[in-house]
Order: structure tokens, then sequence, then C-alpha cells
């Protein structure tokens, strides 16, 4: 079971490498191709770590060195998939999995992709039972917010989408240790708030 848990993993881990690495073409595409020659790679071209052993690190169409940070990157999400599952419920595990994604594109790009907010709202929707008043009252409070440039508009869906399972006295946690630990570590100006909302919202999560 764990190895099975670890190969979900890594496959999630490098389904978003490659959209990291490629963005924002892999949206216009829609599949996976090599960040040198631009080709479409095949089926046995995506099996995580296997396919780089394989192809001994080298692209298979124009012979470009592949980057070590798939096998690498593929790997970490294996281990901390697997590990997540077996200390939390499969929810938690796949939250935190989702929370870590989005965490990493905003420190990237600086933006938090819908896809993985929708991810996150459909994980919700299926498994939860949801209430909407807290959420209401986030995109209420957070469009006017964002309008004065105080928050960006990704972190309020993100909250947001939270708002349908925690209740206020849960989200005002999650505001104030997000906010202590943005104002503690972080010395630029602007802010990314995605991973101090992401740790937040763990925390209260497996408590
Ligand atoms: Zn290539």
């Amino acid at each position: 079971m764990q190895f099975i848990f670890f190969c979900l993993g890594a496959c999630i881990g490098s389904y978003y490498l490659c959209v990291l690495d490629n963005f924002p073409r892999f949206f216009k595409h829609k599949h996976s191709c090599c960040p040198y020659c631009h080709q479409q790679l095949k089926p046995y071209h995506l099996i995580p770590i296997i396919s780089f052993i394989f192809l001994k690190g080298r692209c298979s169409f124009c012979n470009k060195k592949i980057s070590w940070r798939y096998p690498l990157f593929e790997a970490i999400w294996g281990i901390i998939f697997s590990i997540c599952l077996n200390y939390f419920s499969f929810f938690v595990a796949v939250n935190i999995l989702i929370l870590l994604a989005i965490s990493i594109s905003d420190i990237i790009h600086g933006i938090i992709y819908d896809i993985l907010l929708m991810l996150l709202l459909l994980l919700i929707i299926c498994t939860k039972e949801i209430y909407l008043g807290p959420s209401l009252v986030i995109l209420c409070i957070g469009i006017f917010l964002s309008i004065g440039n105080l928050i960006g508009f990704g972190d309020i869906k993100l909250l947001a989408i939270y708002g349908l399972i925690f209740d206020y006295q849960q989200l005002a946690w999650i505001l104030f240790i997000a906010s202590f630990l943005a104002i503690l570590l972080t010395k630029k100006r602007e802010i990314r708030f995605a991973p101090y909302l992401s740790i937040a919202i763990i925390s209260i999560l497996v408590i």
C-alpha cells in the first residue's frame, strides 16, 4: 500500500513540476512537452523516476539532458504523500499536497492557479459537510480588501474555500497564525501570503 501511495504522490509531483516549468504554455497546449525541443512527450516518457532512468536522463527527441530536479521532485512528492497518509487521513494528506503546490506556485510565479483551487473545492464538496455563511462573508470582505490591494484575490479564494468547512473562530486563527508568520519571516514589502495561509490551514486541520 505504501508503494502505491508513493507512486501516486510521485505522479502528482511529476505533473505539477511539468505545469510549473512550462507555465503558462502548459495551459495553452494542455500536454507535457520537452522544455528544449517542445516535442509532445509519449505516455511512456511520463512514468515518474523510471522514465528518467530508462532515458538515461536525456530527452529521446533532442538528446538534451533532463533536469535532475524531475526525479528528485517526484521522489520527494512520493515520500511526502506516503508519510502524510501514514499519520493523517486521506483528506488531510491530499489537502497538504494541494496546499504545498499552491505555496510553491505562489512563491515562484506569484499566483495561485485556479486549477489547484478547483481541485481543493471539489475535494471539500465531495467529502465534507459544507456551510456557505463564512465563505460568503470572506468573499465580501475580500473583494473590498483586494480592490485596495491589501490582499491578493487568490488568497481570498483559498480562504473562502476553507470557509466552507471551518467556523469563524478557526478562520480567525488561520488569519492570525498566517499574518504572524508573514510579519515574522518576510522582510520584503510584497508578501507571498499563500505559504503562510497554507501552514496555518494545515495546523488547524491536524489539531
Ligand atoms: Zn527535447
